[in-house]
């Protein structure tokens, strides 16, 4: 079974890796408690936790948390990509949420392990459809009716191409991967019955109901 995103070009892309930046905006690494990084770090999503539709079904018993991201879909194979080859890789831009199991993070976190399984259940690696044009300035997640999020990618302590180059340059990076670039703060529980509302600026880009 191939899991797949769709782009703006009436295309079907199979996904190949999902890597996830982790604190890549100051008030996100403070809210978190957590110091803000010199070098960017990262994590890896499960392919199977693609979620392209419109609806996130909770884990039962379990907080799980919302993280509003800019997710980009790499266009081509490439290994240490220079920061200025660095856009010319680039497919589409998305928004996603990197939805997080926090409690068992944090447990996982404290014990030194891997964060793997609290980011990799069903359904917890959302993407919108990708499109061509840039997703960088002014993007937003309402929920129900409330802005929660807001960012630009100017706020990002390791920009995307910063990311692109760091990321090439420890592993091959092939067509079809995914990468999560950080979530501006306002970080929180999701709730059944919520309505979420991903956008940029005053266009909508998704929506996704929660049960
Ligand atoms: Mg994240």
């Amino acid at each position: 079974m191939e899991y797949c995103v769709t782009t703006d070009q009436d295309g079907i892309v199979p996904v190949r890796n999902i890597y996830c930046i982790g604190r890549n905006y100051k008030k996100h690494a403070v809210e978190l408690k957590n110091e803000i990084p010199r070098q960017p770090f990262f994590f890896q999503k499960s392919t199977p936790a693609l979620n392209t539709s419109n609806e996130i079904i909770l884990p039962e018993n379990r907080e799980i948390h919302y993280e509003l991201e800019i997710v980009v879909l790499i266009g081509k194979a490439g290994e240490s990509i220079s920061i200025s080859n660095a856009p010319k890789y680039i497919q589409g831009y998305a928004l996603g949420l990197d939805l997080t199991d926090r409690n068992f993070q944090s447990e996982l976190k404290q014990k030194k392990l891997p964060w793997l399984l609290s980011k990799s259940f069903r359904g917890s690696a959302v993407v919108s459809s990708f499109q061509t044009k840039e997703i960088l300035s002014d993007f937003w997640l309402k929920i129900n009716g409330d802005i929660r999020q807001k960012g630009k990618a100017s706020q990002m302590i390791f920009s995307i191409s910063k990311q692109i180059k760091y990321l090439s340059g420890m592993i091959p990076l092939t067509e079809g991967d995914l990468i999560f670039t950080g979530t501006p703060s306002g970080v929180g529980p999701l709730c059944k019955g919520d309505k979420l509302v991903l956008g940029i600026g005053s266009k909508t880009i998704h929506s996704l109901s929660i049960s």
